[in-house]
C-alpha cells in the first residue's frame, strides 16, 4: 500500500506515514459511508447531538499530542497549537447545541412544515494552516445534521487529522467518519466519487477545479477560499493600534492565514509615523524553529510555499518598492519578517495572497483611491479600516464578506467571503443549515 509521509518543515525529516487513498479504494469508502449515513440518519437530532458531544468529550485525552502534532507537521508554535485544540475540543458542546437548535423543523402555519434533512455523504477537504480547526469547522456541522462524512486532510498534516478522527471514532458509529489520505489527486477522485456535498477550505485555483468537477453530479458546496485582505489606515485613525494591528495581523501564523493582513494602503499625511512605528515593531518578531525561546515566526510550510513568497517579494524589488525591514532573498525555511513600502498595482505583492511573514504597503493621498485599489481583487473575504468618525462610511464600500473597524475581521457572525473568496458559508444558524436539504411538508 503507498504511504503518505509527514516531514517537519524545519528540517524535512519524517514524522510518519499515512496509507494513501488511491482512486480505485474509493468507491469502497464512498459505499460504506453511503450505508453508515443510513442508520445515523434515523437517530434523532437529540441522539446524534448526545454522540457527537460525547465523541469530542474522548478529544480531551489527547489535547496535547493534537498540539505538539500540530507544531511538528506545520510549524506554529506550541501557544497556538494549544489555543487550536481547545477552541476545537471545548467549544464543540456549545457548537453542537448551536446547530441542533438551527436545525429544528419550522412550522409554516397550520398546514405546513420546513426540514432540514441531511444530504447524505458530504465530503470534507481542508487545508493545512490551521489543520484541525479548518476540518473542524465544516465536519462538525455536517455530521449534527446527519451526513456521513469522508474527510480528505492536507497532505501536509494528515497525522493530526488522522489522531482527530481516530479518536472521535472510539465513540461515532462505525464508518459515519472516514479519513482519506493523499494530494490533490485523492481530492479530485473524492469530489469525482458518488457523493452528495463537497465542503471544501483551500485555494481559489482548487476551489474552482473542485467547482467544475461538482457541476456534472449538482453536488453541494461549501467553499472557503483565499483571501487578499486590504487594510485602509485613514488620517484620523489612532496611528499605534493601526500599528500594533498591521503587524500582528501580517505576522499571525507566519503570514499563513485566509484573513491576514495582505495590502495595507496608508493615508500619505501619517504614513512617515506609520511606517517607522511598523518597522520599530515588526523589528521584534524573530523567525525560527517553534520551540526556542523569543521566536514568534515558524518555518513556512514547505519550499514550494517558500519560493512562492520569494517570488513576490523578487517581483516587487524588481519593480521598484522600497525594503524597509528584511530583504527579498531568503534561505530556507524561514521568511524574516520582512516590510516593503511602495507597493503598485502592478505587482505581485498586490495581486495575490502572500502566504509569508510581508507588511506590504502603499500610500494614497485620496480616499478614493485606497477604496478602489482595496476592491480591485477577485478576492474578497476580510477588509479593516482604521480611522476616526469617517470609517464606517468607508467600511460600507468594502467588497469583502466580513469587514471591520478598529479592529480584525471576522469572527462575529459567519466566516463569509465575498467574490471568490467564498461560494456558502460557515457558522451561525444560516451557515449550519447549508449542510441539509430544506424539505417541505404541506399537510
Ligand atoms: P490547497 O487548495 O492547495 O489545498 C487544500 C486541500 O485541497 C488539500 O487537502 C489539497 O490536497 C486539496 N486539493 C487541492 N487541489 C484539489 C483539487 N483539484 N480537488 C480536490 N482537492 C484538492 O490549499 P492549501 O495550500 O492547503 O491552503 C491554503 C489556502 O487555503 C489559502 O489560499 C488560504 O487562504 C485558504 N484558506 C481559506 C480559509 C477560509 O476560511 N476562507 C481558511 C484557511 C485557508
Amino acid at each position: 500500500m503507498p504511504l503518505l509521509t509527514s516531514y517537519d518543515p524545519i528540517n524535512r525529516t519524517p514524522l510518519g506515514d499515512v496509507p494513501i487513498t488511491e482512486p480505485a479504494d474509493m468507491p469502497a469508502v464512498i459505499l460504506s459511508a453511503k450505508k453508515a449515513q443510513k442508520s445515523w440518519a434515523a437517530l434523532s437530532l437529540a441522539q446524534r447531538q448526545q454522540k457527537v458531544v460525547q465523541a469530542y468529550e474522548r478529544l480531551t485525552s489527547v489535547e496535547d499530542q493534537l498540539a505538539l502534532l500540530i507544531s511538528k507537521e506545520m510549524g506554529k508554535d506550541y501557544r497556538r497549537a494549544s489555543y487550536e485544540v481547545g477552541g476545537t475540543v471545548q467549544n464543540a458542546d456549545y457548537f453542537t447545541q448551536e446547530i441542533a437548535q438551527a436545525l429544528q423543523s419550522e412550522s409554516m402555519g397550520r398546514n405546513g412544515e420546513m426540514q432540514y434533512r441531511p444530504l447524505g455523504v458530504v465530503a470534507v477537504i481542508s487545508p493545512w494552516n490551521y489543520p484541525l480547526a479548518m476540518a473542524n469547522n465544516l465536519l462538525l456541522p455536517a455530521l449534527v445534521a446527519g451526513n456521513s462524512v469522508v474527510l480528505k486532510p492536507s497532505e501536509e498534516t494528515p497525522l493530526v487529522a488522522d489522531l482527530f478522527v481516530k479518536t472521535l471514532n472510539q465513540v461515532l458509529p462505525e464508518n459515519v467518519l472516514q479519513i482519506t489520505h493523499g494530494d490533490a489527486d485523492t481530492g479530485k477522485s473524492l469530489v469525482n466519487a458518488d457523493i452528495n456535498m463537497v465542503a471544501f477550505t483551500g485555494s481559489l485555483a482548487a476551489g474552482k477545479h473542485i467547482m467544475a468537477s461538482a457541476a456534472s453530479g449538482l453536488k453541494r458546496l461549501v467553499m472557503e477560499l483565499g483571501g487578499n485582505d486590504p487594510l485602509i489606515v485613514m488620517a484620523g485613525a489612532d496611528i499605534d493600534e493601526a500599528v500594533q494591528f498591521s503587524v500582528a495581523s501580517s505576522f499571525e501564523n507566519t503570514g499563513q492565514m485566509c484573513t491576514s493582513t495582505e495590502r495595507i494602503y496608508v493615508d500619505e499625511r501619517v504614513a512617515d509615523e506609520f511606517e517607522q512605528k511598523v518597522v520599530a515593531l515588526a523589528r521584534r518578531y524573530q523567525a525560527g524553529p517553534w520551540d526556542q525561546k523569543n521566536v514568534n515566526i515558524g518555518p513556512i510550510v514547505n519550499p514550494k510555499q517558500h519560493a512562492k513568497v520569494l517570488s513576490q517579494l523578487e517581483d516587487a524589488q524588481t519593480k521598484g518598492a522600497t525594503f524597509l525591514l528584511g530583504k527579498h532573498q531568503y534561505a530556507l525555511p524561514y521568511i524574516q519578517p520582512t516590510v516593503v513600502t511602495g507597493i503598485t498595482p502592478d505587482m505581485l505583492l498586490e495581486q495575490d495572497e502572500t502566504f509569508g511573514p510581508v507588511v506590504a504597503i502603499s500610500r494614497f493621498m485620496e480616499l478614493s483611491e485606497a477604496v478602489e485599489r482595496a476592491n480591485a481583487s477577485p478576492y474578497g473575504l476580510g477588509a479593516v479600516v482604521f480611522g476616526g468618525a469617517g470609517a464606517k462610511a468607508v467600511a460600507e464600500q468594502m467588497e469583502a464578506g466580513m469587514v471591520a473597524i478598529n479592529q480584525g475581521a471576522g469572527g462575529l457572525g459567519p466566516w463569509v467571503g465575498a467574490k471568490q473568496s467564498g461560494f456558502g458559508f460557515h457558522g451561525t444558524a444560516a451557515g449550519h443549515r447549508q449542510f441539509s436539504q430544506v424539505r417541505v411538508i404541506s399537510k
